[in-house]
């Protein structure tokens, strides 16, 4: 049984209802962050407290945490992975964690061997890349510790055009994660988590894309996804400014849970400036049925046959949702 806790559905900055990414996953094997926008530990204890409060069989402990995902630099994104790690070495964290984040191999290449140099102007080296993040991370969590901080493996793949990229350790054994290249701004990922043992429960997270990613096709993923979470940041309306920054539309996140035969699609990642989300289940509605706009709070329980049920928090507590 997997169970995924959506929290944060506003893209780019958040609002008064709406945070920004951040995912937990729970899994038999052990669980999950996938992005953790700025201000993510705070939203996981108040989800972790009403879950403890609200009695509904689910939980999302910090402590449980064996991996971190994330799929690209932009702030709304990673920014509240530092504070969550230092609240960790507080808590006096002693198992190891992993941190797996996309890069360019001319980023990784960089930091070994020029990191404290200017980043010469016509290298197409992002300053905001995760080897150049990670380097400080590490520094500020390393140096800043009278304690001894727990073991923290900071991997970073080197994405090369549009090829999946198979880990070469899995962190987890039972998961199997694949990043699959997206369509951004920036070099970014989508993450596919599948359990290898048990049962047979595949989740795929799209993170920040365009339309159109080459990766996102039934043949490469191999066999039906019992849940997509994919960004629809605008609705059709506005489907030339999505694509020229690097995002989708409503439409578009329907037509992907169609192409790649997806059970259940939840779209995340709404801008601001979106107020009709019965509109952007609407749009995504036309090319597939089971589509839901995702709210902060939201848990998607992906059963051990493939069943997916989404509970919706109201007031403190859940209720199933009707996904008729
Ligand atoms: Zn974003
Ligand atoms: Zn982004």
């Amino acid at each position: 049984m997997f169970d995924l806790h959506i929290l944060g559905t506003s893209g780019s900055r958040p609002t008064g209802k709406r945070s920004v990414s951040g995912n937990y996953l729970s899994t038999p094997h052990g669980n999950l962050i996938i992005d953790c926008g700025e201000g993510f530990q705070g939203r996981l204890i108040k989800h972790e407290l009403d879950l403890k409060k609200n009695p509904i069989g689910i939980r999302a402990r910090a402590s449980k945490i064996k991996v971190i995902l994330l799929t690209h630099s932009h702030l709304d994104h990673c920014w509240g992975l530092l504070p969550l790690l230092k609240t960790m070495q507080l808590d006096g964290r002693t198992k190891p964690l992993t941190i797996i984040a996309p890069s360019t191999i001319q980023a990784i290449g960089w930091v070994e061997n020029n990191y404290g140099d200017n980043i010469p102007s016509n290298s197409n080296i992002n300053p905001s890349d995760f080897a150049l993040l990670f380097k400080e991370w590490r520094t500020h969590i390393e140096n800043n510790s009278s304690k001894n901080i727990f073991k923290i493996n900071w991997i970073l793949i080197p994405i090369i055009g549009h090829n999946p990229h198979n880990l070469i350790t899995q962190p987890i054994k039972g998961i199997k994660l694949t990043a699959i290249p997206t369509n951004h701004t920036v070099v970014s990922v989508a993450w596919f988590i599948e359990s290898t043992e048990k049962s047979d429960r595949r989740v795929l997270i799209s993170g920040d894309t365009k339309y159109n990613v080459p990766g996102f096709k039934e043949e490469i993923l191999n066999n039906p996804i019992d849940l997509l979470i994919h960004e629809a940041t605008f609705t059709h309306e506005l489907s030339e400014k999505a694509g020229e920054h690097g995002h989708s539309t409503s439409l578009e996140a329907g037509k992907v849970a169609s192409d790649i035969n997806a059970q259940v699609l939840g779209m995340v990642h709404f801008s601001p400036r979106i107020i009709d989300f019965k509109l952007i289940e609407q749009e995504s509605r036309i090319n597939h049925q089971k589509s839901f706009a995702c709210n902060d709070g939201d848990i998607f329980r992906i059963s051990n046959d493939g069943k997916v049920n989404l509970f919706r928090k109201s007031q403190n507590s859940w209720r199933e949702h009707d996904m008729q």
